[in-house]
């Protein structure tokens, strides 16, 4: 399972990201390219955009079912000053 406390700083704010446990197998950015793509010098993928519409979520929900190592995560921050910082 993914933890958004090791999200790589690239990702897009927003519910999706991709946590420090993407092996780079490209499969997200196959799936989901608008919402997805690689870091080639760092070797791992990460967030460039996050979905708006229910087709645009399903996009990202499949790119997230279709990781191998389960580095894609949906309960990022859905505003970026969130409350939780307890
Ligand atoms: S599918 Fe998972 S392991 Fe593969 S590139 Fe995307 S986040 Fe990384």
């Amino acid at each position: 399972m993914a933890d958004k406390n090791s999200k790589f700083s690239s990702n897009v704010p927003g519910k999706f990201y991709v946590d420090d446990q993407c092996i780079a197998c490209d499969a997200c950015v196959m799936e989901a390219p608008k919402f997805f793509s690689m870091n080639d010098e760092d070797g791992h993928a990460f967030v460039i955009k996050q979905p708006r519409t229910p087709q645009e979520f399903e996009e990202c929900e499949n790119a997230l079912a279709g990781c191998p190592v389960d580095a894609i995560g949906k309960d990022g921050d859905t505003t970026q000053e969130s409350a939780s910082l307890a």
